[in-house]
């Protein structure tokens, strides 16, 4: 006799673990089924967040953001470093450390919620069963409730096979165990960005190639401008509207290096570079997933067919996270799992996608929510629109953190809140008030009567916000 649950989830990454634990809050009869094995052959809890994504690529990007700034940046502080040594191997142990503990946190978390962990590959089957294969042990279970959150993984190029550490995905560039000297990137996206950062800061030459002729085309086209000129006087050379034609491995006295053929508006481009990172994007994880007797339903883009509550086509059977539609963001994913188990038990719940917020954590940081302005322009959405640089910015000017600027936009009639734009150090940390407001249907007036602290980089916000009607202090604006 099969064990019988309350509910199976299939994935635990930060969509499917946080919604074991939600349920099991709530009363449910709860196991939860994952797969992943970590370099040492040990299972690990977290899917590709912890593991392989926002963790391991934030502990490298804080890791090298002091490195950089012990090299350069402190003697405006008056303070003299005279010799700043890379200790690489330090850390990445140190980044293994982090992974290791958090995902060792959610075995607790499981444990001390009393969700059944199950080990394997589970592959839903019809009448809401699951087969787990771990190795060549089968074993079957079942639940009146299934939620799929099988995650996502990255995509590759035909013409850029990934190889054991030449041409990397996120995942290999997280784990480079020397400074490369010339690193290529395809895709300007948020990896390329970022781990492109990690490694720039660490001592490489990056390259950044990128197949559209915009630059960040999803943030604010203000906010992409100001970035790529940010990111061009550190030292990432971006280059957009470059079509890879090709890449050939060759091997010069020993040294195995990748050359690069690319299209641009002057023509074939080649570069040579000692490793080659593809981050072109990710795909959601449905082969092996569910059996077609299942009977789900993919959309156009290959994700799992889900209504706004997560539902499946199949009474019971939800899917949530990466392999669902929507941004492929760990909060997203975190967020349909915790509404998908208030819904199991009857609760009302739902999500505001419209406010869903992203960050880009270079540096300076770049977070938004909401519409862009191009995006409002398209909608002929009536808007006004306030900005403050961090320049004019007390705490900012004290921190040697100038760069950037927030940008609110709002309606041109009513002043609601349309869109919040930061470009800047703690951007991602700046954002939630903005969140906060647009989720409570604040207006730009709202924030501009609203008491910040001085100084705090958050008073810029509170500058925008009074720039929407021209009444900023800290600039001089047009008069009315
Ligand atoms: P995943 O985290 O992919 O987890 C899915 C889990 O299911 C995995 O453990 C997988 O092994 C398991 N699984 C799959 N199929 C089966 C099966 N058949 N049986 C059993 N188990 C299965 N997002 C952010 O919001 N902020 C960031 O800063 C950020 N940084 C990132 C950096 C990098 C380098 C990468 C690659 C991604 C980053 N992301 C970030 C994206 C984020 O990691 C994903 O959006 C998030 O992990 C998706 O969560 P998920 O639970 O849907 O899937
Ligand atoms: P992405 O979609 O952000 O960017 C991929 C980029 O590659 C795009 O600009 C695309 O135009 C370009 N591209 C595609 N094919 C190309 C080609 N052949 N040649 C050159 N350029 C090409 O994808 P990503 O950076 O791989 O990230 C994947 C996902 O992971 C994203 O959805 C993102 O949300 C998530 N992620 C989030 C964070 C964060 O929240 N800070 C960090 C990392 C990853």
């Amino acid at each position: 006799m099969a064990d019988h649950y309350d509910v199976i989830i299939i994935g635990a990454g930060p969509a499917g673990y946080v919604c074991a634990i939600r349920c099991a809050q709530l009363g449910l009869k709860t196991a939860c089924i994952d797969n992943w094995i970590n370099p040492q052959g040990k299972k690990s809890l977290g899917g590709t967040c912890l593991n392989v994504g926002c963790i391991p690529s934030k502990a490298l990007l804080q890791s090298s953001q002091y490195y950089e700034l012990a090299q350069q940046g402190l003697e405006q502080h008056g303070i003299k470093v005279s010799s700043v040594e890379l200790d690489l191997a330090a850390m990445m142990q140190r980044k293994e450390k982090v992974v290791a503990e958090l995902t060792a946190g959610i075995g607790a978390l499981f444990k001390a919620n009393k969700v059944t962990s199950i080990t394997g590959r589970g592959r839903l089957l019809a009448d809401k069963k699951v087969e787990v294969l771990n190795n060549k042990h089968k074993i079957i279970v079942s639940a009146e409730n299934i939620i799929i959150a099988s995650g996502s993984s990255s995509v590759e190029l035909a013409i850029a096979p990934l190889t054991e550490n030449l041409i990397v995905d996120s995942t290999g560039a997280l784990a480079f165990d020397s400074v490369p000297e010339k690193i290529g990137v395809i895709g300007a996206g948020v990896i390329g960005l970022e781990l492109g950062s990690v490694w720039r800061r660490l001592g490489s030459q990056v390259t950044v190639l990128e197949a559209q002729d915009v630059f960040l085309p999803v943030a604010d086209q203000q906010v992409a401008r100001d970035a790529k000129r940010l990111y061009k006087k550190q030292g990432l050379d971006i280059r957009l509207n470059a079509r890879l034609l090709n890449t050939q491995i060759s091997s010069v006295k020993n040294k195995q290096q990748v050359e690069v053929s690319y299209e641009d508006e002057k023509g074939e481009q080649k570069i040579i570079f000692d490793k080659l990172i593809v981050a072109v994007g990710r795909k959601p994880n449905t082969d092996n997933v569910f059996d077609s007797e299942a009977d789900l339903i993919l959309d156009e883009r290959g994700f799992i067919h889900v209504n706004d509550q997560c539902e499946t086509s199949q009474p019971g059977v939800y899917a949530i996270g990466d392999v669902v539609r929507g941004p492929m963001l760990a909060h997203k994913g975190s967020e349909e799992g915790m509404m998908v188990a208030e819904l199991i038990v009857g609760k009302y719940a739902a999500i505001n996608y419209d406010l869903i917020p992203a960050v880009i954590y270079t540096h300076p940081e770049i977070a938004w929510v909401g519409k862009t302005e191009q995006q409002l322009k398209a909608a002929g959405e009536n808007y006004q629109v306030g900005t403050f640089p961090f320049v004019a910015s007390g705490r900012a000017k004290a921190a040697g953190e100038t760069a950037g600027m927030v940008k609110i936009l709002s309606h041109s009639e009513t002043d609601r809140i349309l869109g919040v734009h930061i470009i800047g150090s703690h951007a991602s940390e700046l954002i939630a008030q903005a969140v906060i407001a647009m989720e409570l249907g604040a207006s730009a007036e709202d924030i501009s009567l609203t008491v910040f602290a001085h100084p705090s980089l958050a008073e810029a916000v509170h500058e925008a916000a009074l720039a929407v009607d021209n009444r900023a202090i800290h600039i001089m604006q047009k008069k009315h």
